[in-house]
């Protein structure tokens, strides 16, 4: 067997080597955060690409047994942004040269919502100059709707499969139509044939979850060639039916290791794809998230969602800067990035390049 120096020379990571690496001790993990450091920097460079998040509404169609804001849960205040709300966010972003946003919410698919996004996306483009970039996080839709919305200005697309294992992610899930397992990886595979730039990801750490499954959630991303990947330690939620499990999750200080091996891994893995640094990295640790952009991740999401609605959209615990208006947070964010020494791509949208890798290897 290999030791975890010579896997990581390696250039194809195997499932072997993959659980290796995610065993690693912290002592040891220094040398697999060096060499994804090393591979960061050669394939995609040292600049941090901004997408203003902003959450436009808190009503979903689902009941996932993790999520805060599920279908079920009475105590959640709703709340749906108006349209005006939404542009003036984007205008902040465009005016504070963040280059992209992204546009949040929970899951519908009704004919009202649908038109109302075509909408928005025009609205988006046209108050830019067309010069912001947009990616969607608006949960399974048909292919018709991804192409309508791909039509109206968007180019990319976040989806994340949350837990790539069928029988697992049944267990984080009600056993409905509207919860199946195949119909998110359908969604996924419409996104790829209308030519989004294609995002997924998952909760590292869930009850019931072990490194074997995580190993095989990185390889599902390699095996969907995916462009780019949100992913972030499970942060448990009271309001949930996952919370009776409280007591068999790891620590949160080990979701937080496990998650920066995950990074790293990922880096390796995948060397040339957009990696989002997330919120709930910062959660567990307020450096989480620029302790992975050192080594590993490429794109940052600062909140930009009305500081008034903000608390209302926890999918998850205790989640940060639920109480600070838009320009606090960039504030904080600028100053922590400089200690990272990483460059910030103001006015750029800092598209995957693994999508043009892989179109230009598709096209030949
Ligand atoms: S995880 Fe997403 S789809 Fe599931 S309940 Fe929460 S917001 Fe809705």
């Amino acid at each position: 067997m290999d030791s975890y120096l010579q896997i990581l020379e390696k250039d194809f990571l195997n499932r072997n080597d993959i659980i290796t690496l995610l065993s690693l001790n912290k002592e040891q993990a220094k040398n697999l955060f060096k060499k994804s450091e090393e591979i960061k920097l050669k394939y995609v460079g040292n600049k941090v690409y901004y997408r203003g998040l902003i959450e436009m509404s808190n009503i979903c169609r689902k009941d996932c047994y993790y999520c805060g804001i599920r279908r079920s849960n009475k105590k959640v205040s709703r709340y749906e942004l108006e349209d005006k709300q939404i542009l003036d966010a984007c205008e902040y972003c465009y005016k504070n040269d963040f280059g992209s946003i992204v546009l949040q919410g929970g899951e519908r698919n009704d004919k009202i919502f649908v038109d109302r996004i075509s909408n928005l996306l025009k609205e988006i483009k046209k108050l830019s100059n067309n010069e912001l970039g947009v990616t969607l996080s608006l949960g399974e839709q048909t292919l018709e709707t991804f192409k309508k919305w791909k039509e109206a200005g968007v180019h990319r697309y976040l989806l994340r499969i949350e837990e790539s294992n069928r029988d697992l992610y049944k267990k984080l899930h009600p056993d409905n139509q509207i919860h199946s397992f195949d119909e998110r990886l359908e969604s996924l595979y419409y996104l790829k044939e209308t030519g989004y730039q294609v995002g997924s990801g998952f909760m590292i750490g869930l009850p019931f979850q072990t490194v074997e499954n995580l190993a095989d959630d990185l390889i599902f991303l390699q095996n969907f060639d995916i462009d780019m990947v949100g992913m972030g330690p499970y942060i448990e939620h009271k309001d949930t039916p996952l919370y009776k499990y409280k007591a068999q999750l790891w620590s949160l200080e080990e979701r937080l290791f496990m998650s920066f091996k995950m990074y790293a891994v990922l880096r390796i893995m995948m060397k040339d794809i957009n990696i989002a640094a997330t919120t709930a990295l910062q959660t567990i640790d307020p450096m989480g998230r620029e302790r992975v952009i050192r080594f590993a991740a490429n794109v940052l999401m600062p909140n930009v969602t009305p500081a008034v609605v903000r608390k209302n959209y926890q999918l998850y615990e205790n989640k940060p800067c639920t109480d600070e208006g838009a320009d606090d947070c960039l504030d904080c964010l600028k100053s922590r990035l400089k200690l990272v020494n990483a460059e910030i791509g103001l006015n750029e949208w800092g598209d995957s390049k693994h999508y043009y890798n892989r179109n230009k290897t598709e096209d030949n």
